[in-house]
């Protein structure tokens, strides 16, 4: 089976009227990725979201597709696609790793300041902190 890792960074998109709520999206995305077979990850800064989806091809793909309409989110960037020999983040249907003071430390290993900039990190970091993470994420 064609398996393929996609790795993206966005930042949230707040309106006026309703804040985005983070709880719903995980519903939403491991109801979706179970049926597909997708499994991964989510970070999420309170600005930034980091998520990496693994799974055949077009489930990535179409899964992927979904999210870049959603309007919760702007500024998406795709960091890292490609195909892979297995999952990284089979546990997860979306696995959360929230900011806290546990990936706090994470963070610190991997940013030149106290503060984490996705946008300014190379794609080999991100996947790094991303594999960082995973020990952070508890079993669902
Ligand atoms: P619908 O549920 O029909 O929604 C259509 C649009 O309405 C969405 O694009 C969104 O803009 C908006 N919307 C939906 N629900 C809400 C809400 N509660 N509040 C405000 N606006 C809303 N989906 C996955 O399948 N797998 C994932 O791993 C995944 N990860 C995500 C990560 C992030 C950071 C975000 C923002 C979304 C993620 N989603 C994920 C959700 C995805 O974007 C789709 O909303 C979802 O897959 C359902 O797709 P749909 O076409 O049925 O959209």
């Amino acid at each position: 089976m064609l398996l393929v890792r996609l790795t993206y960074i966005s930042r949230i998109a707040h309106t006026k009227s309703e804040f985005v709520d983070v709880e719903k999206i995980l519903n939403s995305a491991r109801k979706h990725n179970k049926n597909n077979y997708v499994t991964g990850i989510l970070y999420f800064n309170s600005d930034c979201f980091l998520q990496c989806l693994e799974g055949s091809r077009s489930n990535v793909n179409q899964t992927y597709a979904r999210i870049l309409r959603d309007k919760r989110h702007k500024d998406i960037q795709l960091v890292n696609y490609g195909e892979i020999e297995c999952r990284e983040f089979y546990e997860w249907k979306m696995g959360y790793a929230p900011h806290s003071s546990l990936t706090q430390s994470t963070i610190i290993q991997h940013s030149i300041g106290s503060e984490l900039s996705l946008y300014d990190m190379s794609s080999n970091s991100i996947h790094r902190l991303l594999l960082a993470l995973r020990d952070h994420v508890p079993a669902i």
